[in-house]
């Protein structure tokens, strides 16, 4: 058993409350190999933010569970090297699918860990989640659960159409589990191919897709049940164009990739929603900047030629949604 606590992760419980107060949010990165951590820890010490090392149950399979612990902790001590004093770093268990898989994240270090019941009846989701929360809370890891569905394919998690969450329902699913956050569904979605060209009206100037707005008024209602009770947003990647154009010039295929627009996402932060989860854009800057190494440079070989300049778009990415989109930079002591 490591608890987190002794390689110097920290769970969520304080960020949660500070950033609800201060109308901000933590970003939440997902993560699988050691460029996309390095480029997290630089943008999250530099800005000095808080910041959520996120964890699928496929990128734990992929990396290896014991490989993730000693990453995590050394994140920690490399956010020290590069000049943070109190590095804020959570390692968190993204779409935890059964009690056993939770537990054994919480007996490898993680402090933090979300049960995603939402694809089971309303009483079977209380009771995993209760049961989750039960065993999380002796070790004073934090638990996110959820409610709704969101549309999207992530790793294993996939489903064809969303259901918002019912208000009704927060109070009651809040209370019986024990939940410290909650991920709703307001309009977010998982992947890069968040909505339908039908869904999406067309940018007459560029051509482009514009998605659906994200459903405030189902967060304002929830937030009125829970006042400052953390809520999480899933699927919250914006899909840069110019990532997407990148790849599609450089020998890729996405087509019709459409995310939620940045300026949605930064009203949202403003509320109680106080963790934003970001995978997608990450996985086009990193494939954006390693086909154009690549098509630029054909006859180059050496990894670090095309992975740094991954890194460095990944960087700079964390570092823009940091700064110019959540709002946590200059939020650790
Ligand atoms: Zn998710």
């Amino acid at each position: 058993m490591t608890n987190y606590k002794e390689i110097g992760l920290v769970n969520t419980r304080a960020m949660f409350a500070k950033a609800v107060d201060g109308g901000y949010a933590i970003p939440a990165f997902n993560f699988n190999n050691m460029e996309q951590l390095q480029a997290i820890i630089m943008a999250s010490a530099e800005t000095n933010s808080p910041v959520i090392l996120q964890v699928s149950k496929g990128a734990r399979n992929y990396a290896n569970q014991t490989l993730l612990r000693y990453m995590a902790e050394g994140a920690v001590e490399y956010a020290k090297e590069l000049g943070q004093k109190k590095p804020e770093i959570v390692l968190h268990l993204d779409h935890g699918d059964s009690f056993e898989l939770c537990k054994s994240c919480i007996e490898m270090g993680f402090s933090s860990v979300m049960i995603d019941g939402s694809a089971l009846p309303y009483d079977e989701n209380v009771a995993l989640t209760r049961k989750v929360v039960d065993y999380a809370h002796q070790y004073d890891v934090t638990v996110e659960g959820e409610l709704g569905v969101l549309a999207g394919v992530e790793d294993e998690v996939s489903a064809a159409e969303s259901h918002y969450t019912k208000p009704e329902e927060v109070i009651d699913f809040v209370t019986k589990t024990g939940v410290d956050s909650l991920a709703i569904s307001i309009g977010t979605s998982h992947g890069a191919y968040k909505f339908t060209p039908e869904q999406c009206t067309v940018d007459p100037q560029t051509g482009r897709l514009v998605p659906p707005p994200l459903a405030f008024d189902v967060l304002a209602a929830i937030e009125e049940k829970l006042p400052g009770f953390p809520i999480v947003l899933h699927g919250s990647s914006s899909v840069p164009q110019e990532d997407v154009d990148i790849i599609n010039a450089n020998g890729g295929a996405l087509k019709q990739a459409v995310g939620i627009p940045e300026e949605q996402l930064r009203k949202a932060a403003k509320s109680a929603v106080c963790k934003i989860n970001i995978d997608s854009d990450s996985r086009l800057a990193m494939t954006a900047a390693v086909r154009k190494a690549l098509a630029d440079k054909p006859a180059e070989f050496d990894p670090r030629k095309y992975l740094g300049p991954a890194r460095d778009r990944m960087k700079e990415l964390y570092k823009h949604k940091i700064v110019e989109v959540l709002g946590s930079d200059g939020k650790c002591e």
